[in-house]
């Protein structure tokens, strides 16, 4: 079976990539055995492909905050989302505490300060905290196509070590511009991002932004075309953070990287793609993920942007 093969053969040439470490700032996460090395491709028709520990589930972290965008556009509707939100690439850090000139939104909602903020807008204006974690975890089980859970003791380990997070929190409160009580919209979106997900997850979670919305296994119409569409922009434009030109320039793949070491990446109408390793690079990207994606781009002729 030639796809299997090649996506085993593929991480078999970056094992011996150990550069990086594991995200050191939360302690659970900090212990994770860094060997780990999975890939998974489906199509935007359904068809899975996995390598490596494909079993292996880890906390979602970022990669929750393109889909959480989604729920927050399903729920409130783009332009109420945009009054609080920008689109724009921050070139900055994750954890920037940065807000646009004049508006004081986040300039994306990629950064944290971004994700904080759409966490704060799910559902609706009064919900409570529990009814946001609760639509997070709805639909990436919808995209998933299985029921997913939350990781208490991640979410627990990384309370702990919020402190930015929360000052993020308060000072968009302080401009007015978030609504609910800081603690726990903070609380709600580390839930999010201690949401556990398999490669095999992530590359049905993106398979049904590249399908349009449409979950190819469970034919479940999950997004509207509109909001996938404006998701993979976004992902485009800000999924790499402070590397995300370098990344959309030299891979091409629009991409969405989690501190615990996941990546997910996704080409319109073509494929989703899922990897983890848990080792990161300077920018807090996985390194032999971030590998994986460019030998596929390579290899199988990937790039947005390459003349077909
Ligand atoms: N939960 C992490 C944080 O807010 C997510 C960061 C990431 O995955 O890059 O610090």
């Amino acid at each position: 079976t030639p796809i299997p093969d090649y996506l085993d053969e593929l991480l078999d040439s970056l094992r011996a990539d150990t550069s990086g470490t594991t995200a050191q700032y939360i302690p659970e996460l900090a212990q994770a055995n860094p060997d780990l090395f999975a890939l998974s491709v489906t199509t935007a028709t359904g068809s899975t492909y996995s390598a490596g520990d494909h079993l292996e589930e880890f906390t979602i972290q970022s990669i929750s905050k393109p889909f959480a965008y989604a729920a927050a556009i399903m729920d409130r509707g783009l332009n109420r989302v945009l009054r609080s939100v920008g689109v724009e690439a921050s070139g900055e850090a994750f954890n920037e505490l940065s807000l646009e000139e004049g508006t004081h939104r986040p300039e994306n909602p990629m950064i944290n300060a971004g994700a904080i903020m759409t966490h704060g807008l799910l559902v609706a204006e009064d919900a409570s905290s529990e009814a946001r974690v609760a639509r997070v975890l709805e639909l990436f089980s919808q995209l998933a196509g299985r029921e997913l859970c939350i990781d208490e003791t991640v979410y627990a380990s990384e309370m702990e070590t919020a402190d930015r997070n929360l000052a993020t929190a308060h000072m968009l409160r302080s401009y007015g511009i978030l609504g609910a009580d800081a603690h726990e919209v903070v609380s709600g979106y580390t839930r999010q991002c201690s949401i556990l997900v398999t490669v095999e997850d992530l590359s049905l979670m993106s398979a049904t932004l590249a399908n349009g919305g449409v979950q190819p296994r469970t034919r479940e119409r999950v997004l509207s075309e509109g909001i996938a569409q404006q998701v993979m922009s976004v992902m485009a434009v800000a999924g790499m953070y402070d590397a995300a030109g370098d990344w959309l320039t030299r891979v091409g793949i629009p991409a969405k990287s989690g501190v615990a070491g996941g990546l997910v990446g996704v080409l319109p109408d073509q494929v989703g793609i899922g990897a983890f390793s848990p080792r990161l690079d300077a920018h807090g990207n996985s390194q032999r993920a971030g590998r994986a994606f460019e030998r596929l781009s390579t290899d199988m002729g990937m790039h947005l942007f390459a003349p077909s």
